[in-house]
C-alpha cells in the first residue's frame, strides 16, 4: 500500500494554494534542504529533499492533485481506466463518492468496483475500518531566525546565544487545554462518537457519509472548564535561549535547522524547527569566490617602478608585502591562506590581490625629472 503522506504540509502550503503558490514553496524548500547546506546531518537532508520532491511531483501535476485530495495518496499508474480526467458526472466523480460513504454503508460495491476499489484502499479499508477518532497529530509551525555576519566574523566557528519565543505544551494541562487536563465533558454534538454523519444519495443508492465532528474535531468530548494558565489553548508562549555554534567559512543564505525547536506541535504531533538563516554581508574591500577572496589595491607608479613594500588588506588587518621592481598594472599577488576556511574542511582559501598603478599630476620638479628620465629613453613624444 502507498504510504499516506501530507504532502500539503510537508510544501508548507494550504490546501487552497494555487500551482503558482505551490511551486513557489517549492524552491524555497529545496534551496533550503539542499543536501549541501546541510552537511551536519546530511542525512536527514537528503530524505527531506526526496520527499519535498515527491511532494511537489504530485501537487505540482492537477490531475495527481486531484487524486491526491480525494485518496490521500496517489495511485500507482494513476487512475485506471485511462486516467482521470477532468469533467462532471464522469467515473472519478462516482468514484469520489464511494470513497466519501466510506465507514457508512457499503453494500453497493458488487461488480467491477469493488475491484478497483480494492486497488485504491487494499488493506487500508480493513485497518482503519472507517472510524476515525480525534485529530491526526499536527506537527508545529517552523519559527526562522536571521542572523548576519562579516566576513572576518566566519573566520573560526563562533558561538552565538540566540533568544528567541516559542509555543509550548501548557504544564498545567499537558496541553489539552482542560482545567488540570481532565475538566472534559462529552461532546452533544456526536454524543462522544467523534463523528458526524450524513445521509447522500448516489447512482448507487443512498450512503452515509461520515466526517469528523466540527464542534469536537473527532475527539468526542469537549472542554468543560477550560484551564486558566493557557485560556483553553493547551499551549503557552515561553522565551527561549540557545547556545548555538556558527560554523566557519558559511555561505551567504545557509540554513541551519535544529530540529524541533520551533512551536509546538497538535494533537500530539511534534514541534516545528528552528530555522536560522544565516546572512555573510558584503565586504566593499573584497569579493568572495568561495572561500577565496579578491581584492584591488593601488600603487603609486614610483612604487611599481622601483619595487618597495606596500599594505594589502586581509581579514585580520593590513599586511605588509614586498614587491618586486617593474611590477605592471594588472599583476596579481596571491596570499596565501589569508582567505576564508572552506565550509567543511578546515583549509584556508586565499587573498588575490590585483595591483592598479596610480599617476597623478607632477609638480614642476617632477616634470623636469621625468622629461630627464624620458631623454635618456629616447622619447620623443613628450610634451
Ligand atoms: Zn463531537
Ligand atoms: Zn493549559
Amino acid at each position: 500500500m502507498p504510504q499516506k503522506k501530507d504532502y500539503y504540509r510537508i510544501l508548507e502550503v494550504e490546501k487552497s494554494a494555487s500551482q503558482e503558490d505551490v511551486k513557489k514553496a517549492y524552491r524555497k524548500l529545496v534551496k533550503e534542504w539542499h543536501p549541501d547546506r546541510h552537511m551536519e546531518d546530511k542525512q536527514i537532508a537528503e530524505e527531506k529533499f526526496k520527499e519535498i520532491q515527491e511532494a511537489y511531483e504530485v501537487l505540482s501535476n492537477p490531475e495527481k492533485r486531484k487524486l491526491y485530495d480525494r485518496f490521500g495518496f496517489v495511485p500507482e499508474g494513476g487512475m485506471p481506466n485511462g486516467g482521470a480526467r477532468g469533467g462532471t458526472g464522469g467515473f472519478e466523480d462516482i468514484f469520489g463518492d464511494i470513497f466519501g460513504g466510506f465507514g457508512g454503508n457499503q453494500s453497493s460495491q458488487g461488480g467491477p468496483f469493488s475491484d478497483i476499489f480494492d486497488m485504491f484502499f487494499g488493506s487500508e479499508r480493513n485497518t482503519s475500518g472507517g472510524r476515525r477518532r480525534g485529530n491526526p497529530p499536527q506537527r508545529g509551525d517552523d519559527i526562522h531566525v536571521n542572523l548576519s555576519f562579516e566576513l572576518k566574523d566566519i573566520l573560526y566557528d563562533s558561538k552565538k546565544i540566540i533568544e528567541y519565543t516559542r509555543t509550548s505544551e501548557c504544564h498545567s494541562c499537558k496541553g489539552t487545554g482542560a482545567k488540570n487536563g481532565t475538566a472534559f465533558k462529552t461532546c452533544p454534538r456526536c454524543n462522544g462518537t467523534g463523528q458526524h454523519q450524513e445521509e447522500q444519495r448516489t447512482l448507487f443508492g443512498s450512503f452515509i457519509r461520515t466526517s469528523v465532528c466540527p464542534t469536537c474535531s473527532g475527539e468526542g468530548k469537549i472542554i468543560e472548564e477550560k484551564c486558566s494558565d493557557c485560556s483553553g489553548t493547551g499551549k503557552i508562549s515561553s522565551k527561549e535561549r540557545i547556545e548555538v555554534t556558527i560554523p566557519a567559512g558559511i555561505e551567504d543564505g545557509a540554513i541551519l535547522r535544529y530540529r524541533e525547536k520551533g512551536n509546538a506541535g497538535k494533537f500530539g504531533g511534534p514541534s516545528g524547527d528552528l530555522l536560522m538563516h544565516l546572512r555573510v554581508n558584503p565586504d566593499k574591500r573584497f569579493i568572495r569566490k568561495g572561500s577565496d577572496l579578491e581584492t584591488e589595491i593601488k600603487i603609486n607608479y614610483i612604487t611599481a617602478a622601483l619595487g618597495g613594500e606596500i599594505q594589502i588588506p586581509t581579514l585580520e588587518g593590513n599586511i605588509t608585502e614586498s614587491i618586486s621592481e617593474a611590477t605592471n598594472p594588472d599583476t596579481v599577488i596571491r596570499l596565501k591562506n589569508q582567505g576564508l576556511p572552506s565550509y567543511n574542511g578546515r583549509k584556508r582559501g586565499d587573498i588575490y590581490v590585483k595591483i592598479n598603478v596610480e599617476f597623478n599630476k607632477p609638480s614642476i620638479k617632477e616634470r623636469k625629472l621625468l622629461k630627464e628620465i624620458a631623454k635618456i629613453k629616447n622619447l620623443s613624444d613628450i610634451s
